[in-house]
């Protein structure tokens, strides 16, 4: 199966970038991030969303400040067991919190775009795409917030969450997982589009990366017919 990249349009300018997307997204927390002996210090771009509540009296966790391997693993361990989610979604540097973002200027688009894979949609574009049965696929709400010139009550967005993943390499051996600290080498363009040929979902991360959103021909074809706005998919692979 042909699956896409699913993006933004191509802006001319960042200004045409900025007039198309206008909203900031506001990180309530994050995660430190992680300090390894073999692959210096890194942080991933994975968003883990929770009520505000999850996170209170945590303010710690703005400090943005890096741990080795061990202290890892306790932090790890921990915020699995606080937000009962699987321990493998718990990365070094992830945002915790609920999607929010403030609303700088007015938009009509179905979609707006915050940083690559972080995709907010609106309930026309949700409901096209929840009633085409597209599997993978989720919906977060986000909460808006008013500057002064405008009415964030009037919008409403959803961000794009993508449940179903798929691993680059056959086996998470020495070569791909780094021993001490678990970080997955990323794969080539190559061994992805061959991986994705075989998959049977219609949205799909790879090696859990956030900023990449697979998708199959189907939500290419449902988001054409809708004549979705602000959003575009690019090839990745075609093996047929
Ligand atoms: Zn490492």
């Amino acid at each position: 199966m042909t699956y896409y990249l699913l993006t933004h349009p191509e802006y001319a300018t960042d200004q045409e970038y900025w007039h198309h997307n206008p909203i900031q997204p506001i990180v309530s927390a994050r995660l430190p991030s992680i300090r390894c002996p073999v692959c210096g210090t890194w942080a991933s771009s994975q968003r883990i969303r929770c009520p505000q509540e999850s996170i209170v009296g945590r303010r710690e966790l703005m400090t943005f400040h890096a741990i080795g391997p061990k202290e890892w693993i306790a932090v790890q361990e921990e915020w699995a067991a606080l937000l009962d989610v699987d321990k493998a979604l718990i990365l070094p540097g992830s945002e915790v919190g609920p999607a929010r973002g403030r609303v700088c200027a007015p938009f009509e688009a179905d979609a707006v775009h915050l940083l690559p894979g972080q995709i907010w949609v609106n309930r026309r574009l949700k409901t096209v795409m929840q009633s085409s049965g597209i599997s993978g696929l989720s919906f977060e709400p986000v909460e808006l917030i008013d500057n002064d010139r405008i009415n964030a009550t009037q919008v409403e967005l959803w961000e794009l969450v993508v449940s179903a993943c798929i691993a680059s390499h056959e086996s998470m051996d020495i070569h791909s997982v780094c021993t001490s600290c678990g970080r997955v080498n990323r794969a080539d363009n190559h061994s992805v589009s061959d991986k994705l040929a075989r998959c049977v979902r219609d949205c799909v991360l790879v090696d859990r990366n956030p900023n990449n959103i697979f998708v199959s021909s189907r939500v290419k074809e449902v988001l054409e017919a809708c004549r979705a706005t602000n959003i575009a998919t690019k090839i990745v692979g075609a093996t047929e």
